[in-house]
């Protein structure tokens, strides 16, 4: 069980630079100053955990204004496995050596060890400010049907602090076999999604018949899909293609993510337009996984690679494709790095994407993008009547919180969380 939590006492109101983007009852805030960055200072008054009112600050001038945003999302994460890294080591960095490194660990893993990773992670997650999870759990055989059990009921356990999505990661024929079959209608009595990785060699046919058989387990079950797919230098967007032409033949009634698509940058840009558009056309969200990418993927022991793969992000946002950027792996064998720290996360994710939080479509991938793909009740975005869930960090521009992971304050409800 994670550590006791206590919440403070109502605040009414709070000063903070704040992006204006994210402001989207703006009446109370014309005319309020703007940095190069796109803050304004602003008191944003609260009642019973909401936002009431924004009141515009004059003649700003106090530097110990902090940076405040909303809390937080992680759309794609392995809970079941992180912090295994100090045991099962990928030393060599590659995709193959991490998926082996996987699997070794699997075959040894106890509940007991999920149940701390997760929590140790979910604990990590509440401190550096997330509010909502989505986490991929390694779901086949003995220990998987394990693994779910523990991660429903940490779920539950976690519920007033941070929601918990899971998504089952097999094999995609796992899903043809009886046990599958079982385990999908046990995750759609408890809202979770069905996954698997799609990954070269890709067998073409095999690959559209799997996938059809996926689609079609989910329409009946009502089950959202996150699927890790072309996560690869080579082949570039070999499943996608696949995968689309899928869905060219069948009525999509539940949300589809597509995690990874780490090749697809690789195409040209007529490729890269032709793609997303299809995947637009489809409304199929995307998550961008940088961190990751940049470890794992173009591997070679002489050279350090110059192209990488990467889900073309601002190429997918202009075709009107939902696209958010998630952390995935932490301290496993897939990534030595990594805390579970949006703010870490976005610090480097600028630098690999080129997106930039001071912009509107930049910071989206991290708020209001991450939320419409989890189906969360609240966007993210600030008016009167929002949630007043706050990160508030100690720093006074995108520079410094890009400088160093900040020290924070959050708030929930209107509460400043106090952990111990
Ligand atoms: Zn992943």
């Amino acid at each position: 069980m994670f550590a006791q939590k206590k919440t403070s006492t109502d605040i009414q109101s709070i000063e903070a630079l704040v992006p204006r983007s994210l402001i989207t009852s703006g009446g109370d805030v014309l005319g309020a100053e703007i940095s190069s960055e796109g803050l304004c200072p602003l008191r944003v008054h609260l009642q019973e955990g909401v936002i009431r009112k924004f009141e515009i600050i004059e003649n700003f001038a106090n530097p110990s204004m902090g940076l405040l945003l909303p809390r937080l999302i992680e759309p794609h994460t392995h809970i079941d496995k992180a912090f295994t890294w100090q045991s099962w080591p990928n030393l060599s960095g590659t995709y193959q050596g991490a998926l082996q490194a996987n699997l070794n660990e699997y075959k040894e893993r106890t509940i007991k060890q999920v149940r701390a990773r997760a929590n140790k992670a979910l604990n990590l997650c509440l401190r550096n400010g997330l509010r909502a999870v989505r986490t991929h759990v390694d779901s086949f055989g003995w220990i998987g049907d394990q693994s779910w059990e523990v991660l429903l009921e940490l779920k539950k356990d976690w519920q007033p602090f941070i929601d918990l999505q899971l998504v089952a990661l097999v094999p995609l024929d796992y899903w043809i076999t009886d046990h599958g079959k079982t385990l999908a209608r046990k995750i759609s009595r408890n809202r979770g999604l069905i996954g698997g990785v799609i990954a070269p060699p890709y067998e073409k046919r095999k690959l559209r018949s799997l996938l059809m058989n996926l689609f079609s387990l989910a329409n009946d079950l009502s089950c959202g899909v996150d699927l890790h797919i072309d996560e690869t230098s080579i082949t570039p967007s070999g499943g996608l293609r696949e995968m689309l032409n899928v869905l060219d033949h069948i009525k999509l009634d539940v949300p589809v993510t597509c995690s990874h698509l780490s090749s697809m940058g690789l195409l040209s840009q007529k490729a890269i337009n032709f793609f997303a558009d299809k995947l637009a056309h489809h409304q199929i969200n995307v998550i961008s996984l940088p961190i990751t990418n940049y470890w794992l993927l173009s591997r070679c022991p002489k050279s350090t690679p110059i192209k990488r793969p990467l889900a073309p992000v601002k190429q997918l946002q202009y075709s009107g494709v939902n696209v958010a950027i998630g952390g995935d792996n932490v301290q496993d064998p897939w990534n030595p790095g990594g805390n579970f720290d949006p703010i870490s996360l976005m610090a480097n994710a600028v630098s690999m994407t080129h997106i930039a939080p001071w912009e509107r479509l930049g910071l989206s991938t991290f708020i209001t993008a991450p939320s419409r793909l989890m189906g969360l009740e609240w966007d993210g975005t600030f008016q009167k009547g929002s949630s007043a869930d706050f990160v508030l960090l100690d720093i006074d521009s995108w520079s410094g919180a890009m400088s160093r992971p900040p020290s924070r304050k959050i708030m929930i409800k209107g509460k400043w969380l106090e952990l111990n």
